[in-house]
């Protein structure tokens, strides 16, 4: 093994920039340095030109008008100006909003504040298997439900909400639909007109763009939706977004967002064989492993796998100077906590903290693959070889009786 090896699986939480893309922004940090919102001079025009074309790239992607992109600084910011902002701009039609506790925390700290300033949110649990009740959720809606809010894929599982049935249900109950789709957005198709999303938010650093620049989608006709701007200043982005326009960033954007129009199928249908490689091989190999998420209506590059009796923070440093995952723990200031979203699915502490995501990406290699299998093989079956808990689960000990404490 080439000790210098490292391999990148967790484009989930970033994935690196295209270099068509790095190419395509290279003009506009010298040579046009220009301010979009600048009207009078040549420099304002061509930095406004590339922001238009982005503009242009990005809603062809999901299929929207350009007039109905909102540049942000990223998803968060997104998220945060939908939820807040349409919570401000209703308030004189009800103050309810309807989300899940498998959010992504962008949306469910902004749903915390929009509490604290006199909102009621409803946060639905999920099944087992990541997706939520249609049932349940259309249960929830009251006459001052104004918003519901459900990602279209998770961060940690990949899992896919059913999105036009959502759609359907708010249609009928005349509620605005808000999605964070910032893991969708760029691999998967994702038309928001088509299954009745208002408000979209998603982020270029997710789909090999650069970082800090995002978009929010908000539906212009039928109904006409608005947003308030939770950022003040020149009345930037029809009002919703002041502040000046990350043109680098954007145009980097609009590059990514074509590359993936022309190129997400191929990529999603290389990288699903690769997935399903690393499953089925990992899942071959090592006993008590299992996948945690609907394995049918999921990101085709995401697995979440659980390897019991195998703390996750532990099994990476096993491997992480050569490759980069990530785990179902979430370090706080005083201890590792269980990922929240995996503890929604019903699963115990013990299988939330022995969870690893990988996320696959455009730049995956089958190599980068078959590494990941072996140092999880080793891994996981060096790891346990040391665990007595192991040991008596081999002798046949009834573990429930063991409360997990992974403190
Ligand atoms: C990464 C991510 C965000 C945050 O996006 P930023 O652009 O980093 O602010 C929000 N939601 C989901 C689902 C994400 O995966």
């Amino acid at each position: 093994m080439d000790k210098n090896r490292k391999i990148y699986l967790d484009n989930n939480a970033t994935t690196p920039v295209d270099p068509r893309v790095v190419e395509a922004m290279l003009p506009y940090f010298h040579d046009i340095p220009g301010n979009p919102a600048s009207r009078n001079h040549p420099f304002g025009w061509a930095a406004e030109e590339g922001v238009d074309y982005a503009r242009e790239q990005i809603a062809n992607l999901i299929n929207v008008d350009p007039k109905e992109i909102i540049f942000t600084s990223g998803a968060t910011e997104a998220d945060n100006l939908a939820l807040k902002g349409v919570f401000e701009m209703y308030a004189s039609k009800g103050n309810h909003i309807i989300t899940c506790k498998t959010e992504h925390k962008a949306v469910l700290d902004s749903c915390k504040k929009i509490e604290k300033m006199g909102g009621v949110v409803t946060y639905l649990d999920v099944k087992e298997d990541g997706l939520i009740d249609l049932e349940q959720l259309e249960a929830a809606i009251t006459d001052k439900t104004i918003l519901i809010s459900v990602m279209w894929a998770n961060n940690e599982t990949g899992v896919i909400q059913p999105m036009k049935e959502i759609g359907d249900i708010c249609k009928k109950h005349g509620v605005l639909f808000m999605s964070d789709a910032t893991q969708a957005v760029g691999k998967i198709s994702v038309d928001p007109k088509a299954v009745g999303v208002h408000l979209l938010a998603f982020s270029a650093h997710k789909m090999y763009g650069p970082k800090g620049v995002g978009a929010l989608f908000v539906n212009r006709k039928n109904p006409r939706v608005k947003v308030t701007a939770q950022i003040d200043g020149g009345g930037h982005e029809r009002g919703m977004r002041s502040g000046t326009l990350n043109v680098p960033g954007i145009v980097g954007f609009g590059k990514a967002a074509e590359i993936a129009r022309n190129e997400m199928a191929q990529d999603a249908e290389r990288l699903s064989k690769l997935r399903d490689k690393l499953e089925s091989t990992l899942m071959h190999n090592l006993e008590e492993t299992y996948i945690n998420g609907n394995v049918d209506h999921r990101m085709p590059h995401v697995t979440n796998m659980s390897f019991k009796h195998v703390e996750g923070e532990g099994l990476m440093m096993t491997f992480n100077q050569n490759m980069a995952v990530s785990s179902g723990s979430a370090c706080t200031s005083a201890s590792l906590e269980p990922s929240y979203v995996l503890v929604a699915l019903g699963l115990g502490d013990d299988l939330a903290h022995s969870s690893i995501r990988f996320s696959l990406g455009r730049f995956t290699t089958e190599e980068d693959v078959d590494f990941a299998i072996d140092a999880l093989t080793k891994g996981v079956t060096h790891m346990r070889d040391l665990s007595p808990i192991w040991e008596m689960y081999k002798e046949g000990v009834d573990l429930t009786i063991f409360e997990w404490s992974g403190h």
